[in-house]
């Protein structure tokens, strides 16, 4: 039996993730804001850091891998939250358990980014300085000051952020032999992307986002590829982004990968 800890494991992918990994016979480790053996808000540094003693704490300074997967979407009535989950609830909790990690066996990653990651470049993201500057107050500044579109703003903003993130840390922690990869779902039948759906300003451009597999995805069809990347299966799958959405990026994007 090995030990993960997961974030965002109450709901959705998350939760779906976990019941996966508990089959597979691994004690979870869960941080949430509710339901879970350690309950904490990501969306403060404060929150993030008794999350990180909590957990450390439970395991005892020993992690064979973790799953990161809280996350809010552009709907949030606090816009900077989404920033402040989404981008500092990852790295700063990937970045606490890496030495962790490196006491365990054959230890792994996975970081729920999202395809939005692909629909703002780097090089464009507003987000980008403030983020990779650790400049948590700047980047909530930001999208807060961008009226209706702060939203989706602070979304695609953070994903794509927090995908470089994740591909800056490659070389660092193969080194270390640890291994770290991305999946990036599309629509997925979850709490978050309901209520994307009831928002009057967003509902019907997710609605009419049809992949050409015609259908949504379950949280468990995530839960599969994050069982799989987390398995000595994946022993060579490392700095990785695995797009999981029906299609929807090979359609809008044929020529970008
Ligand atoms: P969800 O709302 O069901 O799950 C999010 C989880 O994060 C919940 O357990 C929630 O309690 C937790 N969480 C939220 N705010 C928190 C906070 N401040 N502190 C601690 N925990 C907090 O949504 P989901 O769709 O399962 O989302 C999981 C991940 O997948 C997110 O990172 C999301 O961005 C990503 N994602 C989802 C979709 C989709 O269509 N559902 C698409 C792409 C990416």
């Amino acid at each position: 039996m090995s030990t993960i800890v997961m974030s965002g494991c109450a709901t959705g992918i998350g939760a779906a993730t976990r019941q996966a990994l508990e089959a597979a016979g691994h004690k979870i480790i869960g941080i949430d804001i509710r339901d879970a053996e350690v309950i904490a808000d990501l969306s403060s540094a404060a929150g993030r850091q008794q999350a990180i003693a909590a957990a450390l704490e439970q395991c005892a300074g020993t992690l064979d891998g973790i799953v990161l997967c809280a996350g809010l979407g552009p709907q949030t009535k606090v816009v900077g939250n989404v920033v402040s989950v989404n981008y500092f609830g990852a790295t700063e909790l990937m970045d606490a358990f890496l030495p962790a990690l490196k006491q365990g066996y054959q230890p792994a990653a996975v970081v729920i980014s999202s395809v939005a990651s692909a629909h703002l470049p780097f090089e464009k993201n507003p987000l980008a300085p403030a983020l990779e500057a650790g400049d948590e107050a700047g980047a909530r500044a930001i999208v807060e000051n961008a009226g209706e579109q702060g939203g989706n703003l602070a979304y695609a903003g953070s994903k794509n952020a927090l995908t470089v993130a994740v591909r800056k840390r490659a070389a660092d922690w193969g080194k270390a032999g640890v291994r770290l990869n991305t999946i990036a779902p599309g629509a997925t039948e979850t709490p978050l992307l309901q209520a994307g759906l009831q928002d009057p300003r967003y509902g019907e451009s997710i609605a009419k986002f049809v992949p050409p597999l015609g259908r949504r995805a379950e949280p468990a069809e995530m839960a599969s590829v994050i069982a799989f990347l987390m398995s000595p299966g994946a022993a060579y799958v490392h700095g990785a982004q695995i797009v999981i959405d029906g299609g929807i990026d090979a359609m809008m994007r044929p020529t970008e990968f």
